[in-house]
């Protein structure tokens, strides 16, 4: 008979990781992801529980089947679409050069038909019949080019779902009703809960603050549930965020999220904050937010972190694609600037070494097959040191290679912020050792889903 005892011959290779809970310890086999919460008291006796290692054993492949087709067999489904390379506001921690932002190139309305055309082309033959794909106008700001931007809304309605990510400045009564009646997916950006705070980082090209403006719209959009906003955490804000929670919550904010700022360009290295202070400041927020659901029976789902506990307990149910390996620039979305040029993600417009081609010249099979896509789709953690021997590779995904080549010079480092992934999986591991997860989740994020594995002693 052969053994199926743990880390040996055939049997799983099952690793204790210490989740800092005072009765469980998790059980993590990296390779597939698969992860068990076990009594820390009954440890040594589950490693080697025959019927506990048989069950793993038998589904092993299943497990890692499902990875795989979560990691490598997506279709692109997504697009960022910059319709403008101008910006009215100079962040610190920008990805497009300020000279680009001022000066820059500008879709008119024939250009952005003609790009959502060849794209509606290109998703009708490679996704299922009646998927519709999501076009996200994104930025520098896409509401400088509101004209073709609505336009473009309405007559492409019944073939992309729209989002626009925008930073909120430009958004007037008019323009809300338009968007909030068509139901597009509204992503807004605020830094601080209040002027001082968000203005350090987040201010027009002359200086201005624009924090009163961006609350007015939030303010604006109250109970539209198909919003969000993105904070970006860095040393200007980092001692804030759980207040910054509060007051989203506070604006009946539905999802926010609390990203690590990018370290692609030097303005975004020359605010970050260290690893280990984002990481207390991030979790300190994460409480604070579940404290909120459990005063007032509302949510404000931190989206990032919502997206680590989805990677733990039902990875195909995961809605961002930073945290998994490849990450899913490439794959999964790709991004279009301003003159029909193809890029992975939008962290790589303006970045030498990662362009695509151009939708309108070679098109979209040549930019999947190119060199700058591929270095991205290839780019495994099984490739990286140290995050190949890291026991929660499948839950962080060392993102991200834009920040970690221009970090480090190569992508196949990690980025930035190891230890901030540490910590939230070592968090999420802790909520659902206490059965909380539905507090941090969506209402219905289930709705997809099915078990496929379960023990229960
Ligand atoms: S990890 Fe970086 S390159 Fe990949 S999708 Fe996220 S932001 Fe884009
Ligand atoms: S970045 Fe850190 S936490 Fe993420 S996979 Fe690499 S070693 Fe692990």
């Amino acid at each position: 008979m052969q053994s199926t005892l743990a880390d040996g011959g055939p049997g799983p290779s099952l690793v204790p990781w210490d989740i800092g809970h005072p009765d469980y310890t998790a059980v993590i086999e990296p390779d597939t992801a698969f992860w068990s919460l076990v009594p820390t008291r009954q440890l040594t006796e589950t490693l080697s529980d025959e019927s506990f290692l048989a069950q793993v054993s038998a589904r092993h492949a299943d497990f890692q089947a499902e990875l795989q087709t979560l990691r490598f067999g997506l279709a692109p489904s997504a697009v960022y679409f910059n319709p403008t390379e101008r910006c009215n506001l100079n962040c610190t921690y920008c990805y497009l050069p300020e000279r680009t932002r001022l000066r820059g190139a500008h879709m008119s309305q024939t250009q952005l038909f003609d790009a959502l055309e060849i794209l509606r082309e290109f998703f009708a033959r490679t996704l299922p019949a009646g998927e519709r794909p999501q076009v996200i106008f994104h930025g520098a700001e896409p509401l400088l080019n509101r004209r073709a931007v609505f336009a473009a809304i309405d007559h492409y309605a019944e073939d992309f779902t729209f989002g626009v990510q925008t930073n909120g400045t430009v958004l007037n009564a008019r323009a809300i009703e338009f968007l909030t009646s068509r139901r597009i997916s509204l992503g807004l950006s605020l830094d601080g809960h209040l002027a001082g705070i968000s203005d350090r980082t987040r201010r027009t090209h002359g200086g201005r603050g624009v924090h009163r403006r961006v609350v007015e719209v939030l303010e604006a959009l109250r109970g539209y549930d198909n919003h969000s906003v993105i904070c970006t955490a860095t040393t200007a804000n980092l001692r804030h965020l759980s207040e910054l929670v509060t007051f989203f919550h506070g604006l009946e904010v539905p999802t926010c999220m609390l990203n690590p700022v990018r370290c692609t360009l030097s303005g975004g290295a020359a605010v970050k904050p260290a690893d280990h202070e984002l990481s207390a400041a991030y979790l300190r927020a994460l409480d604070r937010s579940a404290e909120l659901y459990a005063q007032t029976g509302r949510k404000l789902v931190v989206a990032n972190f919502a997206n680590i506990l989805l990677a733990i307990i039902a990875p195909t149910a995961r809605r961002l694609m930073c945290d998994i390996s490849p990450c899913g620039g490439g794959r999964c979305f790709f991004a279009v600037d301003a003159r029909g040029g193809l890029f992975p993600c939008s962290e790589f417009i303006g970045l030498d070494g990662f362009s695509g081609g151009n939708l309108f010249e070679g098109g979209l099979d040549s930019a999947f097959g190119s060199e700058a896509f591929s270095s991205i789709t290839t780019r495994t953690v099984e490739r990286i040191d140290p995050c190949a021997r890291c026991v929660i590779r499948h839950y962080c995904g060392a993102p991200c290679p834009a920040e970690a080549n221009e970090l480090h010079g190569g992508t196949t480092h990690p980025g930035a912020f190891c230890q901030f992934y540490e910590e939230q999986a070592r968090y999420a591991l802790r909520v659902i050792a206490e059965g909380r997860e539905n507090d941090y989740l969506w209402d219905n994020w289930d709705a997809r889903t099915s078990t496929v594995f379960e023990v229960l002693q």
